[in-house]
């Protein structure tokens, strides 16, 4: 049976404290029952131990991301371009043991009621693939039996029904849905994107927020990481 639940779904925080926080503040005010997350926790931003600190304090079922992955050596740097593997290094030196270990124990997968929770895909996930093209969405339909699956990754929100329809959610569908990036938004709109789903009005909406995004970028000139993480996030891309 299905439960009558308000639920919030994030993604791709990448260490981005200030985001993260006002994500929650946002999320307190809309009734929420339950809070996933997607994954890439950590990455890119300056405060990994603060976010996963959050993370684990706050959401009831967590997947794991690719950066997630290599800051704890499960996925090789040359994975990652030059921005991502300078900031995996960093993240690495930095991560506490007990954060790690929380990491390094994340599921790839996680099914809940009518809900799976992957990072970049439910086909495959440890290959951690971009969902980009129909083509590429339309394969995923097979890899989940639930109605929805939430994704993130590529940080660019979008609603695809197993019809092909495109950001439209409407009832009796299955939908891929991807939630977009707490904190590192590449869609050229630099606020916060989170999923909301409302399963008693059978309602998605994309929540896109404000934060202050000069603490963060001047928490990563501080970290010495490379500027272009901190330029970026003004920007959106
Ligand atoms: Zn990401």
């Amino acid at each position: 049976m299905k439960r009558a639940m308000r639920i919030a779904v994030i993604s791709d925080i990448h260490s981005n404290l200030s985001a993260l926080q006002r994500t929650f503040e946002v999320i307190d005010r809309l009734a929420v029952d339950r809070v996933y997350c997607l994954g890439d926790i950590v990455g890119y931003g300056p405060s990994p131990n603060e976010c996963i600190a959050l993370i684990r304090d706050r959401c009831m079922a967590v997947v794991k991301g690719n950066h997630d992955s290599g800051a704890i050596d499960e996925v090789p740097l040359d994975h990652f371009n030059v921005y991502g593997r300078n900031a995996i290094r960093w993240t690495k030196t930095h991560l506490t043991k007990k954060n790690a270990e929380y990491l390094r124990d994340l599921p790839l997968l996680h099914v809940e009621d009518d809900i799976t929770l992957a990072h970049a895909s439910p086909l495959h996930p440890e290959e951690w693939r971009y969902i980009f093209t129909w083509p590429e969405a339309h394969r995923c339909f097979a890899a989940f039996s639930t109605r929805i699956c939430f994704i993130g990754h590529t940080h660019i929100p979008v609603i695809v029904g197993e019809d092909g329809s495109v950001n439209r959610f409407r009832d009796g569908r299955r939908y891929l849905i991807n939630v977009g990036s707490v904190g590192q938004a590449r869609d050229g709109n630099p606020r916060i994107s989170f999923g909301l789903l409302d399963t008693a009005a059978d309602t998605y909406e994309v929540m896109r927020v404000d934060y202050n995004i000069e603490a963060t970028a001047s928490a990563i000139l501080a970290a010495r990481l490379p500027d272009y993480l901190a330029q970026r996030l003004f920007l959106g891309i």
